[in-house]
């Protein structure tokens, strides 16, 4: 669509580099990094690929794209998906993508409570009774923290062969920077908003008059905490459609915490098991090296614990130790393991977390883990 124009029909008379559309994207991050809102909407949101982008940013929690056209948005809204490798390690924040067909000239409760709203290269599409209804549904209602509003800017037309009215056959109309201004400040004094005005794509050496190839306003919400909510009319419930929604895995559900933490006891356990075990059969190689005298030596050595000795020496140490055919590895050590803390917390939450999950001694202070098969392969 637009970025196509802008990018590859007048290659050779201007190129962006990077390409136009990616230095909007580029600008909404930036924001993005320098703000840190957690719940961002992308009216006009097309194909999601600058939804696709934040989706790496990890202060985002919430995001929601709203897009009149069902199709655009379904073409490559399986980027949004998560990915295997999001649920074999999941992430710290807990992110939910949501998809809604809709006009942003209608209010719905879904777009409600938003940090950041963008509109990327949206306006000029919309029909006047739209333009009408947007700064009310926007600024009014949804009433972000911020709004970012980006739109061609008509003065740079003139550095762009073939462009005789719009840039797109789409546009219901350009705004030279005097126009979009004086709309966006209108629109900012009415909702108690301040805007700045910025761009990307800049004009060529000598031709820095006609300003940027687009035109970025950023408003800013005054007093965000003290402001009562503006008066609007009653939202039309359920005015979008919902399209897609995501939900990532996150540690910050129980579900997924429990799996981190115990592949993470299990690996640890399964790794020091095996140390102890290559220590004591090394002890016996110095010894004897038939491989039959140090099996039996081996079993000789593992008993040497009692079944009394156990809960003894599990209290008196963190260090593991054998009896029988078991390894006992105290919950203590377990929890020493950074990872292992920064999952759980407390030591009390680490116990409540396994419980259930692994195998664990009778007074619930050591993970038992058998070493038959072991014996077996030696
Ligand atoms: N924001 C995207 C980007 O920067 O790549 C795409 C912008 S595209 C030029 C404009 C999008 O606005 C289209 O996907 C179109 O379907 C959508 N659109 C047009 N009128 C709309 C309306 N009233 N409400 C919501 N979306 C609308």
């Amino acid at each position: 669509m637009d970025k196509n124009l802008e990018d590859e029909q007048f290659t050779g008379v201007i190129k962006f580099m990077p390409p136009l559309y990616k230095q909007r994207y580029e600008f909404v991050k930036d924001l993005v990094r320098k703000y840190k809102p957690k719940r961002v909407a992308d009216l006009g949101c097309a194909d999601c690929t600058l939804l696709w982008m934040l989706k790496f940013c990890s202060c985002i929690e919430v995001l929601a794209g709203l897009d009149i056209c069902a199709t655009v948005m379904k073409e490559k809204m399986h980027r949004l998906t998560p990915l295997p490798a999001d649920y074999l390690d999941p992430s710290e924040r807990s992110l939910t993508v949501t998809l809604h067909q809709g006009s942003v000239a209608h209010k719905d409760s879904c777009m409600l409570g938003f940090d950041l709203v963008t509109c990327i290269e949206l306006i000029e599409h919309l029909q006047e009774a739209e333009v009408e209804k947007f700064p009310e549904v926007v600024f009014g209602f949804m009433a972000p923290s911020m709004v970012v509003i980006s739109t061609p800017n008509a003065e740079f037309n003139t550095l762009l062969p073939g462009v005789t009215i719009f840039r797109h056959p789409d546009h219901k109309f350009e705004w030279d920077r005097a126009q979009f201004q004086s709309w966006a400040q209108d629109t900012a004094k009415r909702y108690d908003y301040s805007v700045e005005f910025t761009g990307v794509g800049n004009p060529p050496a000598g031709m820095e008059d006609v300003g940027f190839c687009t035109q970025i306003g950023v408003f800013v919400k005054k007093y965000p905490q003290t402001r009562e909510p503006v008066k609007c009319e009653k939202p039309n419930e359920a005015a979008y459609k919902t399209v897609f929604k995501a939900v990532y895995p996150s540690l910050k559900d129980e579900k997924y915490l429990q799996n981190a933490v115990v592949s993470e006891v299990m690996f640890r356990a399964e790794i020091i098991k095996q140390s102890l075990l290559d220590h004591l059969m090394s002890e016996y190689e110095d010894y004897n090296d038939d491989p039959t005298e140090r099996k039996v030596k081996l079993q000789c050595s593992v008993n040497c614990f009692s079944e009394d000795f156990e809960t003894l020496a599990v209290e008196k140490s963190m260090e593991p130790f054998v009896s029988g055919n078991v390894v006992y590895i105290p919950l203590r050590k377990l929890f020493s393991f950074p990872k292992v803390k920064q999952l759980c917390g407390t030591f009390e939450n680490f116990c409540r977390l396994i419980t259930g999950k692994v195998t664990l001694n009778s007074d619930h202070s050591a993970v038992m883990l058998n070493i038959e098969n072991e014996d077996e392969e030696s």
